[in-house]
């Protein structure tokens, strides 16, 4: 089946705060998904709590970032997406561009982090950079969503 998780790979997008407070970069954004084939699962908007926040980048705990990043991902509402296709996780990670800004522009000028990313925190968007991570990301944002059933079950939305 062209829908299986074989066929089908599932990523988490967020879009940050920097962009969600801009509405023409939110839609910018929103465009690049739309016009690159990824297909939009499920989405919504919210407001971080810093605890959660914490636990999603806990990875980076003890960085000289993290605490700029905690603050940063909890100061605004933010976008979550899940986005299918056959390669979502690397392809949402090319339309993203580099982490760091400076380097987004020069190697990546018309990725998403380098035409729109301002700074190396404030870079637009996340996405998850495994599989694993993948699954862990979607199920805090959407705790309700099962994988398995949207294989199955799930007709297809493509906006
Ligand atoms: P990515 O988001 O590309 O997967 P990382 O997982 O390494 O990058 O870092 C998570 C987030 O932390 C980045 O998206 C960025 O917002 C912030 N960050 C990473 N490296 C730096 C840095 N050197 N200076 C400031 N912020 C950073
Ligand atoms: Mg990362």
């Amino acid at each position: 089946a062209w829908r299986s998780p074989q066929a089908l790979q599932l990523t988490l997008a967020l879009v940050k705060p920097d962009a969600v407070a801009h509405p023409l970069i939110l839609e910018a954004v929103h465009q690049q998904i739309l016009s690159s084939q990824l297909l939009i699962v499920r989405r919504r908007e919210l407001v971080w709590r810093r605890e959660d926040c914490r636990r999603f980048y806990q990875e980076h705990e003890g960085r000289f970032f993290y605490q700029r990043l905690v603050e940063f991902m909890a100061s605004g509402p933010i976008r979550a997406y899940i986005l299918a296709h056959p390669d979502a996780i690397q392809r949402w990670r090319t339309l993203m561009g580099p982490t760091r800004v400076f380097r987004a522009r020069h190697v990546a000028p018309d990725s998403i982090r380098g035409s729109l990313g301002l700074t190396d925190t404030r870079n637009t968007t996340h996405g998850s950079d495994s599989v694993a991570s993948a699954s862990r990301e979607i199920a805090a944002f959407f705790p309700d969503f099962s994988e398995q059933r949207w294989y199955e079950e799930e007709e297809p939305r493509w906006r």
